[in-house]
């Protein structure tokens, strides 16, 4: 197995929000993108950072080789479900079916794609293992990574955040021709995807983006089997508390800009969605 280490923030053990069955979720650091509604600031640097809460300093990030980041995934392995032991074929067609799937490993961040290089060894290791694999991954990563994510992911979680170019680029720091790319990539590859929209006030919840969002939905719909269901993640701040303890160790992180966005909205927008697909659409609240 190779050497080269995979930077994570957290290994969240028995996670029941982030793919089927019982998971295990890493988060690993460092993501290309500035979302100012992100709840994961500890994540945005692929470097260790520094940080104080509560009084109490620590860092954010640590560097585990493949072997070790494998072996705290394993240590859940019987919390997965099903028969693990020899490599399975977890392609699925409908949201119906995802029950059916066992629990495993999902890689989170940041942009896990970052480090998708360095995944490659657990990610075979994984494979060997029969292991489940899920990704939540914003897309804006390269070619390269992204050739590599089809080969191991089983099943991706896929952001559509602000589909206008200029807006895309000064808002979140994202080139949406790349996103464009990769997204035909992931559904070329056929894997099973589920599109989570957050839902932003003052940024995502526009008319122009919600009708560039909802066409990107039915296109995908009518050229491809592969998209389960669409998620819409009501706005939270939930990760204020990290920005601070980032600010109380000397970053210059800007707080998030909440606005909060009203269930009725989130109805509202839940209907939109429905007029252009026959998918299932549900509204997050976390
Ligand atoms: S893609 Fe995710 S982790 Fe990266 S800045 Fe946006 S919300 Fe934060």
């Amino acid at each position: 197995m190779g050497n080269d280490s995979v930077l994570i923030t957290k290994i969240q053990r028995f996670s029941l929000h982030d793919g089927s069955g019982i998971r295990t979720t890493a988060f690993l650091k460092g993501c290309p993108l500035r979302c100012p509604w992100c709840c994961n600031p500890e994540n945005l640097t692929l470097s260790p950072e520094p940080y104080v809460k509560d009084g109490i300093e620590g860092i954010y990030g640590e560097k585990l080789t493949p072997d070790e980041l494998l072996t705290e995934l394993l240590k859940d392995k019987p919390f997965y479900g099903g028969d693990i032991t020899e490599a399975k074929d977890y392609s699925i067609t409908s949201a119906s079916e995802i029950d059916r799937l066992p629990g495993g490993v999902t890689f989170s961040g940041g942009e896990a794609l970052l480090q998708m290089q360095n995944l490659v060894p657990v990610c075979e290791r994984l494979k060997e293992e029969g292991v489940h694999i899920a990704l939540e991954t914003s897309l804006f990563s390269s070619p390269e990574s992204i050739a590599l994510a089809v080969e191991f992911i089983d099943f991706f979680y896929i952001d559509v955040k602000i589909m206008d170019e200029h807006r895309c680029r000064d808002i979140l720091n994202g080139n949406i021709n790349v996103y464009n790319d990769n997204l035909s990539t992931v559904f070329n590859s056929g894997k099973p995807v589920i599109l989570r929209v957050p839902v932003i006030g003052g940024f995502t919840d526009d008319v122009e983006n919600r009708k560039a969002v909802a066409e990107l939905i039915k296109s995908l719909k009518d050229r491809s089997n592969n998209v389960l269901k669409i998620e819409l993640l009501k706005e939270h701040n939930l990760g204020l508390s990290k920005y601070e303890s980032l600010r109380a160790a000397g970053s210059d992180i800007a707080l998030p800009e909440y606005k909060g966005m009203s269930d009725e909205f989130m109805e509202a927008y839940k209907a939109e969605v429905k007029a252009v697909t026959d998918l299932p659409v549900e509204v997050m609240k976390i």
